[in-house]
Order: C-alpha cells, then structure tokens, then sequence
C-alpha cells in the first residue's frame, strides 16, 4: 500500500500527532496535538513532507495519487464545518500553510481565505450579514495569491509591494487613513484592479475555480521551500535542504469579522526576559499575517481582559494547558470570532539566551521539568548573551544630557549595540562585509531580509510589536533589536531616518552612528561605551554582590546542573596570570594551553627575545636566555599561584622565529645598538629568517631540537617556578607540551631536554614536584604514528587549528576566499576552523585516541584548539573519549553546558539502548546481566575510536578516565 499522504485533525481528535514533525512538520503536528488534547482549532488535514520530496522528485508536479486523497480530506472538512469548498451558498474558505520539521517563522508561504471567487464572495457576505468583510477579505486573498502563487512581487529593492501601491492609491483617492475606512465600494474595485494587474503584469488570469486555487497554492507552498530567504535561512540554521515541507490545509477562521473579532500572537512566557507572565498581542478586527507584519501597532494581551473577559480566560486556560502539556515555553497564534476563540499554531517558543536560562531554570524549581532537562534545554551558544556588554549608565546619562536621546520603541532584544545606519539588508549586509558595524533600521523587517539581519549588529523598526518579524528573528539570532518605535519615519529614496523628538524632527543620513539599547527600548545618537553584563560584573570584574544579581544565580545555578552531568572536564587557554583568574571564575579546572610566546611580547621581554634570536655565538645566545629566564619564571609563579594546584599545561616556544623580530627602521636600529652590531648586519639577518612558508617552516619543536638552548630555559623557568609556588604552599602540576611533533624521535630529543633539566632544578632546589610531559597532536603524521609517540608522551593535546589546516593543506591566515566560496557552495558544511572536521580531521583525532591508549591506558587526552569551545566538537570530543577541552576563558561556560549536554545524551541513548536489549533478553527468555547496560553504549564508542572489539576474557580495556 502507498504511504498515507494526508493526515487529518478537527473535531477533537486528529490522524496525527506531536510526535510526527518529520512528516507532517512542526505546525501540522502542533494542530493535531492540539486537536487530540481539547484545544479549540479549526478542521483541516496535513499533506506530508514526503509529498514535498514527491512534488520536487516529479519536477514540481503534484502526485496523481493526491488528488482522490485530498477531495476526500476536503469532504471530512465540509463535514465539520457544514460548509461546501465552491459552494456559492455557504462556501468555505481554507488556509495553506507551509510548515517544516524546524520552525522557520515567516520563511515560506502562506496563502489564506482560497476558495473566494466573485460567485462565492456573494455568499460569505450573505452567510456573515457583512458585505464588507467578504469583499475585504476577497481583495486579500487576490493579492496574497498573486504574490505567492502567480509571483506578483516587488522588482527592486527601492520598489513598494505591487498591491500595496494600488491600495495606497485607493485609500487617498477616498481620502481615508486605514485599510478598515474603505467603502465596499472601493474593496470591490480593488478585487477587479488586482486582477487586471496580474494580467497586465503576469499574462495570466486569476483562477475562479477553487480545487484549481487549491491544487496551485499547494504546489506554491512546496515552492517556498526554495526561496532566497528560506534557503538563507536554512545556511544559517544549517537545516538540511532534503527535508522540504509539509502544507497544512485549514478551514479559515476569521479575526476580521467586525469589533467583536480579532487575531493575536502569545508567549506563555517573556521571550526577551524569561519572565513567568503571559505576554502578548493583539489586534481588534484584523486578519492572520497583521500582527506579525507589523502595519499596525497591536495592543498587550494584558488589555484582552477588559475587551472580552471570557475570551481572555479561556486564552490564559489553553496558555496552562499548552504549558503543562508541552513542558516548555510555547508561541501561539490565535483568532477570535465574533467572541469565540480558536487557536491556530503553537510551537515552543523561541527565545533570547537570557530568557533560555530563565525558564530553564525556573521550570526545573517549579518540578515541570528536571534538572538535567533543564541543561538539555539551553542553547550552549546561548550563555554568550548572559556576557555581553551593555551600554554605560554615565555615558547613557551624559547622551541623555546632550540631547542624544532620540526615542523610546518595544525592547525586543536586550543588549546594546552601535553602528552605522543603514535602511537596506542589502547594504548591511555589503557594509558588514568590509567591517562596518551597522545598525539596520527599517519601517519593519520582512523574511526577505534575513540575511541583512544576520549582518547588523541590530535592528530597529518602526511598526511591529513583541512579536513582529524584526522582534522575532533578533531573539533567535541573539541581536540587539528595539521594534515599533512610532517616533521614526523613513524616506528610503533619500535614505534618511526623520525623528520625532522632543526638540522636533531629527534627520538622520545613511552612515550616521546609532546606538540602541534593547534592554530599555532606547535609541540613542551617536556612538556610546558599553560596560559589563551582571554576570560578567559579578565573575570578572568583580564589582557586584552575586546577592544582588539574579540573572548570575540563574546563570551559576544552571552551570552548577551541567557540572553534575557532565564528564568532560574543562580548562583554559591562558597565558597569564589575570587570564588565568578569568578561568578560573569562570570554571576551568586547569589551563589546558599557556602559549609562552605571547610572554615575550610583554613589557622588557621582547628586546633579550630579539637579542637571542641574532645571537652569533651560543654564549651570547646564553646570556640573553639568561636575562628572559627570570621574566619568564615569573609568568609561570604568577600562573601556578593563580591556578592554585590545578593542572597547567605549557607549551614550548612554537611560532617561527622571524615573528619576533623587528621590522621597522627604529627597531632595527635599536636591535643593532642592544647588540654592537651593525644596522646592515642585522638586516640581513632578518632578511635570512624569512620562510617562504613559515607555518610548515622553522617551527614548533623544529625550534627546539635546533636550538636546545631555548627549550632548556624555558623549562627551567618552568621548574624553578614550580618549586617556588611549592614552597609558597601551593600544589603544582606542570605538564611540559612539546609541539608539532610529526615522529616520535622528535618528542624523544624535547622529552631528554625537559626531563634533564627538570632533575637538574629539583637537585639544586632539594624538592621535586610531579610533572608530566607529553606533546600536542596537531600534523596528520603524529595522528597516525600515535601508538609510538605515546611511548614518550604522557599526554597528547589536539591542537586543531594545526590539525585541521594540514588536514586540508589550507593555510589558516588564507582561507577567507577559499572557505566563503566553499560554505556558498555547500561544498564544506560549516567552517572546518570553528567546528571540527569529524570525518576528516575527526578520523585523525581517532586513530590517535585509538593508538595513543593502546600504548599507554592512562593517557591523558586533551584538545586545546579554537574548537574546544565549540559545542558541537565538544560533544565530538566526549564521544571519543577525551580527558579534557581547552578553551578561551570566555567560552568555558559554553564548553561545561556542551559537555554536560553530550553526557545526558549520551547517557539517553544507552538507556534507549539498554531497554531495547532487555526487551530482547526477556523475548529470550534470559535474565539481564549486571552492568550489560553500560555495554553496548562502551562498545558503540571504541567501534567509533577504532578499537577493535574485546574477546571474551581478555583484560579490560583502557576507557576514558573521568
Ligand atoms: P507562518 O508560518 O508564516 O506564521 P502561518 O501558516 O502560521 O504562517 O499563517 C500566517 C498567519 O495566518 C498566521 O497569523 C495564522 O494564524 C493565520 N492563519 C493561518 N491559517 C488560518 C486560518 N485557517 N484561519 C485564520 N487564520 C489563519
Ligand atoms: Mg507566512
Ligand atoms: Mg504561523
């Protein structure tokens, strides 16, 4: 038997349910839950993704095998409504509606009230005792379906919606303001004159015939898979292509019946904030898209109370219901009838990462939802929007004083921003290209301009509400938004923002300095400071009581979950001591990287640095090793002290020498002068430093094994510092790193060095610490030869960044054109360089996961590349087994959520699993051996390293340490 192709919900009950989003995407899914559950929505059916893959698969033909399936989906509607779809008596009217497994708000089409043509409009007008209505609703429908399905669009970007020009025609030649003041007169005159431009314009003639509406939007829905912004939106969702749409087809309801009528959007919760409060609009008389749209600016649902008293209490019943059934936050649409309420979508909510916390958290303390759900819940991502800057009271006060308060609009993204005006997504987006920080203002924001809206640093809109378009898509990509800000006015051909301000109108040019502030809605001239989020004036500056900041305990509170869970442990990339103090407040548990290099571009440093490098003779090479070694043991005491008897990783000297050295006449000369020698000489000297290729050139332990003299002094800057951290009282635990090492005889000739000298301190001190040294894995040929190398190293740590651009042989200071071309064409997924390359670079990390511990159990393995805050290679990370990732400070708190995410997931699956097995056993017959559950989850995760399956009774193999 064919698959069912159409599912069908109404009438409290439906085909489907929440659980079939693949097939039937999120809306349809949503609109049979709700039906299932007792939720008020009006009948329909969901024709399935699969068809979509159909439609596409037959070069954009609708199935043969549909059209018997939907004429009798269509009839089971009738039934329902007691309407005819074409019945010139009592006609009923549908919706198609797009909707994909991932909610892509705004992306893809919709076409509403199809089934209208000039026999049928007669009877809703008859049906509804309103002539006005009909034909209002009528000279929509022509005009949506014009744009959707016959393609009726605006040509340029300066260019105003077709329909659009012809109704802002009609009102002034009626002398009216708003759509809602035209006659019936006039909304049949435009029905007609939308019909004579799409034949002017399209050649082609509207249809009458309502299954020849019907089966067109539907192919134009499967369509809008495919358009710009749906795709734009998929690349930076990474959605995959292959999965398309399903279209809901539903019986219309209509906001748009008179004052006792309307259509709304609500969040069972602050989507800005996070706050437990229903929060919402609305707008009287009005029809699906308007609210969203925002033409006109909505009331608060807050104000549905006093307008319809039994409306709003069955609208805040179906807020708890949905709440409690979906335990999450939910986004709904709805519409009122003549007094009667009808939901229309629910989905969970998107929201900022501030309002992610929030709820998280508060859901776990009000037992919704458990703690480890509540981990599971937040974005990793998201916690950056708990850190970033807002602007400076002073500065805010003194711009305030100046006059440079311009206006106040809806806070819709909280968090501040600065930049250049510009009124086109285009432009932003060309302008954000050449490093221009802008800020997008616009009358609204449309789907089409998503990627503009990716590129600005915020937006700022004129109409819309809490839940326009602008509001919507600032929460979910995390950007500074304020919305309906009515003081501001465009003239798009001259580009100039005109604002009302208390001092009179303000014109603002393209280019101009905005700054808003989408915590407290306030657009501000000009270019202001920004200071630090609670949470970072709590942790890192250290200037807030945690008492007095909410936001941080919901912050610390939900970190304190991930760290129950997670098994991966966390440590910094830092190099110095204040660094090191950042970590650790912000949870490392050890630095998993200090570049010493960076050590030598401070203060005092870089001149003996300079001077070792020209050095002619190995004595004098000596002595100005001797003048960095005491600058150098200090780095390292501060660092040891700081990090109080946490692990320390530290990396000998690796970037090619000629990065040190001078390169501009006065350093030169002063070069010459340190060392009595001349200008020319050296010049040429530097000169014959110059690598042709210097990242695969004179690096990383190449330095070191040709110049010992180099490794000996930091080590033992290394050692003496240690021993003076111990003696301070302080446990330490250095762990020498030794780079780039391709062959173990290299590793072998850096260990000797480090182990002599090391001995060779602890002798004249007459203590010895614990130390360890090992290597970074960062060529292809020190993956590969792992087993060896794990001979000397006692740890490895994966420098990705290395690893992945000899992985690929692309440099990384080069791939700007190679990898924008590349994500364009889809031919690489995501940025090798911020997301780990699991089948490539990943491949590597196995093998030498799988080599390492075969040698050594007990290997410590780490990673220490950009990719250790990444949450979707931290979660790599864990299945592979490591000890630890290293990250910038900053990014810790991503790195503990996304390591503590991979574990419950992890641990799910096992379960699944686990009771698939004993399902099986109990089939059998056979008892459940103890321990079996942890099995099969061990043996997925050592096929994936590449470790061969045990036999019975051999030893147990090495596992991951925890
Ligand atoms: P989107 O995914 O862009 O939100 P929707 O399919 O949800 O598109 O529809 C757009 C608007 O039309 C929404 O406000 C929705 O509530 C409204 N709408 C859709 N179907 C109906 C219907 N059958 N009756 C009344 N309003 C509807
Ligand atoms: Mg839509
Ligand atoms: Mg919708």
């Amino acid at each position: 038997m064919a698959a069912k192709r159409i599912y069908a919900f109404g009438g409290g009950k439906a085909e489907g349910n929440k659980d079939m989003k693949d097939l039937l995407g999120g809306k349809g899914a949503g609109l049979a839950e709700m039906s299932n559950i007792g939720i008020p929505v009006p009948p329909g059916f969901t024709i399935t993704t699969e068809v979509c893959a159909e439609y596409y698969k037959a070069g954009q033909k609708l199935p043969k095998a549909l059209e018997p399936e939907l004429k009798a989906a269509l009839r089971k509607v009738e039934a329902l409504t007691g309407k005819g779809f074409g019945d010139p008596s009592d006609p009923l009217l549908v919706s198609v509606r797009s909707g994909a497994r991932a909610s892509m708000p705004g992306m893809m089409d919709t076409v509403l009230n199809l089934g209208l043509n000039d026999a049928t409009v007669e009877g809703l007008a008859a049906r509804a005792s309103d002539p006005r209505f009909a034909w209002d609703s009528y000279r929509r429908f022509v005009a949506m379906f014009g744009d959707v399905v016959l393609g009726l669009k605006p040509e340029r970007k300066e260019d105003r919606d077709p329909f659009e020009v012809i109704l802002e025609a009609k009102k002034h030649a009626h002398g009216v303001k708003y759509d809602k003041d035209l006659p019936v007169e006039a909304l049949r005159e435009l029905v007609s004159e939308f019909k004579a431009e799409i034949r002017r314009r399209k050649g082609v003639e509207f249809p009458e015939a309502p299954q020849e509406q019907l089966l067109a939007a539907i192919g134009a829905v499967f369509r809008s898979w495919n358009n710009d912004r749906a795709i734009a939106y998929r690349q930076l969702n990474g959605i995959p292509a292959e999965w398309g749409t399903a279209v809901s087809v539903q019986s219309m309801v209509f906001g748009n019946m008179g004052d006792d009528s309307g259509t709304g959007v609500a969040f069972t919760r602050n989507p800005a904030t996070g706050e437990d409060e229903f929060y919402g609009e609305f707008l009287v008389n009005a029809q699906g898209e308007d609210v969203v749209a925002g033409i006109r600016t909505p009331q608060k649902i807050s104000e549905l109370k006093e307008r319809w008293p039994e409306v709003a209490r069955q609208l805040e019943a179906a807020r708890e219901t949905l709440e409690r059934h979906y335990r999450d936050m939910q986004d709904i649409e709805f519409t009122i009838e003549r007094g009667r309420l009808y939901l229309l979508q629910t989905r969970n909510g998107k929201r900022t990462g501030l309002a992610a916390v929030r709820i998280a958290v508060e859901m776990a303390e009000e037992r919704l939802i458990g703690r480890d759900e509540a981990v599971l819940r937040v974005e990793p991502e998201a916690l950056n929007h708990l850190l970033r800057p807002v602007f400076d009271a002073e500065a805010k006060a003194a711009a305030a004083k100046g006059g440079r308060g311009l206006a106040k609009g809806l806070p819709a993204g909280p968090g501040a921003a600065s930049g250049k005006l510009v009124f086109f997504a285009q432009d932003a987006a060309a302008w954000h290209a050449r490093g221009e920080p802008v800020i997008l203002a616009r009358h609204e924001t449309s789907p089409e301009d998503i990627r503009g809206m990716a590129a600005a640093e915020g937006f700022l809109t004129a109409f819309g509400g809490m839940t326009s378009h602008a509001a919507l898509v600032a929460r979910q990509m995390g950007k500074v938004a304020i919305v309906g800000c009515g003081a501001i006015s465009f003239d798009y051909h001259a580009r100039t923002m005109t604002v009302e301000t208390a001092a009179g109108p303000k014109v603002l040019k393209e280019g101009d300095w905005l700054s808003i502030d989408g915590t407290a809605g306030e657009v501000i001239e000009g270019r202001l400071d920004t200071r630090p989020s609670e949470v970072m004036a709590v942790l890192v500056e250290r200037s807030l009581d945690p008492k007095d900041a909410p936001t941080y305990q919901r912050f610390a509170k939900l970190l304190s979950w991930a760290d129950a869970a997670r098994r991966l442990r966390v440590r910094a990339n830092a190099d110095q001591p204040d660094q090191a103090r950042v970590a650790v407040a912000f949870g490392a548990q050890g630095i998993g990287l200090c570049r010493t290099e960076h050590m030598f571009f401070g203060e005092g440093k870089i001149g003996p640095m300079r001077e070792m490098i020209v050095a002619e003779t190995h004595d004098d090479r000596r002595k100005a090793l001797a003048k960095l070694l005491p600058v150098q043991r200090e780095d390292f005491r501060g660092l040891f002290l700081e990090m109080a008897g946490r692990p320390v990783t530290i990396r000998t000297l690796d970037p090619p020498l000629h990065e040190f050295l001078p390169h501009e006449e006065q350093g030169v000369a002063q070069l010459a002068h340190d060392t009595g020698r001349s200008v020319e000489e050296i010049r040429a000297q530097i000169a014959d430093l110059v690598e042709s290729n210097p990242m695969l050139g004179h690096r990383g332990c190449r330095l070191g094994i040709s110049h010992p003299e180099i490794t000996e002094m930091q080590v033992r800057a290394i050692f003496e510092a240690a021993c003076d951290a111990a003696e301070q009282g302080v446990k330490v635990e250095p762990e020498v790193m030794i780079p780039l090492v391709a062959s173990v005889k290299e590793l072998d000739d850096q260990a000797g060095v480090v182990r002599r000298v090391a001995e060779d301190v602890f002798a004249r001190r007459g203590r010895k610490v614990r130390y360890l040294v090992g290597t970074m894995i960062e060529v292809p040929r020190g993956a590969i030869t792992a087993g060896e190398i794990a001979r000397t190293a006692e740890f490895f740590s994966f420098g990705t960044n290395d690893l992945t651009q000899t992985t690929f042989g692309l440099s990384r200071d080069d791939t700007g054109p190679v990898l924008q071309t590349y994500l364009a064409k889809e031919i690489l997924p995501v940025d090798p360089f911020v997301s780990v390359d699991q089948d490539g670079v990943g491949a590597l990390m196995k093998i030498a996961v799988a080599g390492g511990r075969a040698t050594r159990p007990g290997l410590k393995l780490g990673i220490c590349g950009e990719h250790g805050g990444d949450p979707a290679s931290v979660e790599f990370c864990h299945r592979i087994g490591l000890d630890y990732v290293s990250c910038s400070p900053y990014r810790l708190p991503i790195a503990r959520l996304a390591a503590a995410q991979a574990a419950l997931r992890e641990r799910a699956q096992e379960k699944k699993v686990a009771a698939a097995g004993s399902a099986k056993r109990a089939r059998n017959g056979k008892a459940k051996p103890a321990g079996a559950a942890k099995a099969p989850a061990r043996r997925a995760r050592n096929a994936a390293i590449g470790v061969p399956r045990a036999r019975k009774g051999a030893g147990r193999r090495p596992r991951a340490r925890a």
